[in-house]
């Protein structure tokens, strides 16, 4: 279980250029956007998570306006990634002395110390009644969806390089890269899990019973013998993939079919990304076990080994760009490229330029 609300202590406080109420603090490896009269470095905070849902009480009541969402018949504070002038901000830090009269209050842990309580580490969700949030199902939805997507399985999405350039240059700059064409489709996960097994679109596990036949991630998932194979494989393994093909998007690669291309394999009980040559082992046992090789495919590789950016003549954020812009597989230009370590722990996309500003509508 993810510790969504814990006490923590305040390591940096720092100035954002223009603005004087706010600030940054950092948190362990997080930062958020803080109100500049509340923190000292050093200072003992309840710190939420994004994806943290608070319910509602006097503390949080100032992000009503920006933030009020409803769960089920539950209202509360949604905590998710936002920019404020500018800056990246990442969870909801608050005094930890704003918490001090209700825990007094609280008669559960009445006798018990504050200092037992307000130690750093200690998580105070359930004690708060924070939860992660969930988006309900849209009612369009109903009837087609089985759930959200598997809380054990990473969405498949990939930071822009533009965003982390510091951690590209500096702290990966010996990182060996499988790179990979960027394609424009639909993204599509399978996953067998133990007992549950289904396929994903980009938010939702999708039903496989309701959903009328015509669903083209239902459709492959079961035709192309994805479904059967990963049961007879037997791991908890999910495969992601960008579904392509006719009405997909605008179909650029021109495709008379439904295809899947796979670009990740994640290992559900390890709770990582396998490394690129386990991915092609995997391939393999499935086609073994019936998986239909003209329908499922692996994404195109552009560099053919793993080559560090300098391997790969990049220097630079600009030349980083440069390298995106190419052709696709059967268009002359391609949405990107995305960088994946080769151990499947730091991954980002790179979009071409040119494709923002010829392709995109
Ligand atoms: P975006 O399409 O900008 O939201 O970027 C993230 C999405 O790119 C992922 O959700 C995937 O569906 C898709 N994608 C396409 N090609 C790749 C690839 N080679 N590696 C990883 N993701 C990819
Ligand atoms: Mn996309």
């Amino acid at each position: 279980m993810r510790k969504l609300a814990t006490i923590r202590r305040i390591d940096e406080v720092l100035p954002i250029e223009g603005a004087d109420a706010i600030v940054i603090v950092k948190i362990d490896g997080w930062q958020c956007v803080a109100l500049k009269e509340e923190f000292e470095p050093g200072d003992l905070c309840v710190y939420f998570e994004i994806d943290s849902f608070i319910p509602i009480m006097p503390q949080v009541e100032h992000l009503r306006a920006r933030a009020f969402k409803r769960m089920g018949d539950k209202e509360g504070i949604r905590i998710k990634t936002i920019k404020l002038r500018g800056q990246l901000s990442q969870g909801l830090a608050l005094p930890a002395t704003k918490f001090v009269d209700m825990f007094i209050d609280s008669d559960e842990d009445e006798g018990q110390e504050l200092c037992e309580f307000f130690f750093v580490g200690h998580d105070v969700s359930e004690w708060l009644g924070v939860e992660k949030f969930e988006s309900p199902i849209p009612t369009q939805l109903s009837g087609q969806v089985k759930g959200n997507f598997p809380n054990f399985i990473p969405k498949t999405e990939q930071e822009r390089c533009q965003n982390i350039v510091r951690s590209i240059f500096e702290e990966n700059k010996d990182t060996a890269y499988e790179v990979t064409m960027k394609l424009d489709g639909t993204s599509f996960t399978a996953y067998r899990n133990n007992d549950s097994a289904g396929v994903c679109g980009r938010n939702w596990d999708l039903d496989l019973e309701d959903w009328n036949a015509g669903n083209s991630l239902v459709r492959m998932y079961i035709d192309s013998g994805l479904q059967s194979a990963l049961h007879d494989f037997g791991r908890n393994i999910a495969l992601q993939g960008e579904l392509m093909g006719p009405g997909i998007q605008k179909n650029r690669e021109g495709l008379a079919s439904n295809e899947l291309f796979v670009f990740d394999i994640y290992d559900i009980d390890a709770a990582q990304y396998v490394p690129a040559m386990e991915r092609y082992e995997i391939m393999q046992e499935l086609y073994a076990r019936g998986l239909n090789r003209v329908m499922v495919g692996q994404v195109p590789v552009l560099a053919k080994k793993y080559s560090t950016l300098a391997e790969l003549g990049i220097t630079n954020i600009s030349e980083l760009l440069a390298y995106a812009d190419g052709k696709s597989i059967a268009h002359s230009i391609r949405e990107g490229v995305v960088f994946k370590s080769f151990d499947g722990k730091f991954s980002f996309k790179v979009i071409s330029n040119k494709f923002l500003l010829k392709e995109e509508d």
